[in-house]
């Protein structure tokens, strides 16, 4: 079997914030249908790498291309149009749509306004098949007639997500998805990250808390401390490793 060629690179990434090295010199790839873990002590350079990825920050040093594209300096915008996208920790939905128009807004790529407009017409909007997949893993069925503003916290997430997905990216960037979820909605979750992964080769980066969930659901996972990779392999040989322990895990991976 051939090895698919990497859809991200990051290269020699550096971000300084005026005398603060938040990142110093990080390297990682990501292939299609592959979930990397990121793993690390609070203010390790998780977040700081997610947007130095989609672009919310100008890096000092270093490198991102995706596919043969070279995109260090693309706008937040172009990314997200090539199929970089990212989820918010903040929820980004439209409180006037009910879900299922939210969901339908987010599947059509090209113009948001224009499908509000074609939403009147039936038989038009159509789900994508990634959003589809998102509403049977997290259960949203139920939900698609409300509005928003009527579902709980949990529920605007796991909206959240599935809007994230509609547009069918070829990198997903999921800062803390599993924040504010149960324990049946984090399984769940990682259920879907693997469908969108397995079976539309969506290379997922994965920043999460919840050690145990990004342990059972990565391919592979990359520890972050200080603004350095300090680790990297499968989550069996993280769970073992003495300077992951020693730096971030404690006994939180032996569960
Ligand atoms: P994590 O996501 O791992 O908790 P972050 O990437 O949010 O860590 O932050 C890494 C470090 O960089 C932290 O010390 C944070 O205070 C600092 N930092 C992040 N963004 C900025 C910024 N825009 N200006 C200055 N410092 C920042």
């Amino acid at each position: 079997m051939t090895v698919p060629p990497l859809v991200l690179e990051i290269e020699g990434l550096t971000q300084q914030f005026g005398g603060f090295m938040a990142l110093s010199d990080v390297s990682l790839s990501l292939r299609p249908g592959e979930v990397v873990g990121l793993l690390g002590p609070n203010g390790a350079g998780k977040t700081t790498l997610i947007d130095a990825v989609s672009g919310f920050n100008r890096i000092t040093r270093g490198r991102v291309s995706l596919g043969e594209d070279d995109i260090t300096t693309w706008s937040p915008h172009r990314r997200s149009r090539a199929g970089v996208t990212r989820s918010f920790q903040s929820l980004e939905l439209f409180d006037d749509l009910t879900v299922e128009e939210n969901l339908l807004v987010a599947s059509d790529k090209h113009d948001a306004r224009a499908y509000v407009t074609d939403l009147v017409r039936p038989g038009r909007p159509v789900m994508s098949d990634t959003v589809v997949a998102a509403v049977t893993e997290l259960r949203l069925a139920g939900l698609l007639g409300r509005h928003p503003v009527e579902l709980s916290y949990g529920d605007r997430r796991l909206v959240a997500i599935a809007r994230a997905v509609a547009g069918r990216p070829s990198v997903l960037l999921l800062d803390e998805p599993a924040a504010g979820l149960d324990t049946t909605e984090r399984l769940e979750l990682g259920h879907l990250i693997r469908r969108l992964a397995d079976d539309w080769g969506i290379a997922v980066l994965l920043i999460e808390h919840d050690v145990p969930m990004v342990l059972r659901t990565a391919d592979r996972v990359v520890v972050l401390d200080f603004g350095r990779i300090i680790a990297e392999g499968t989550p069996e040989a993280i769970k073992h490793n003495a300077a992951v322990h020693a730096a971030y895990l404690g006994h939180s991976a032996q569960s």
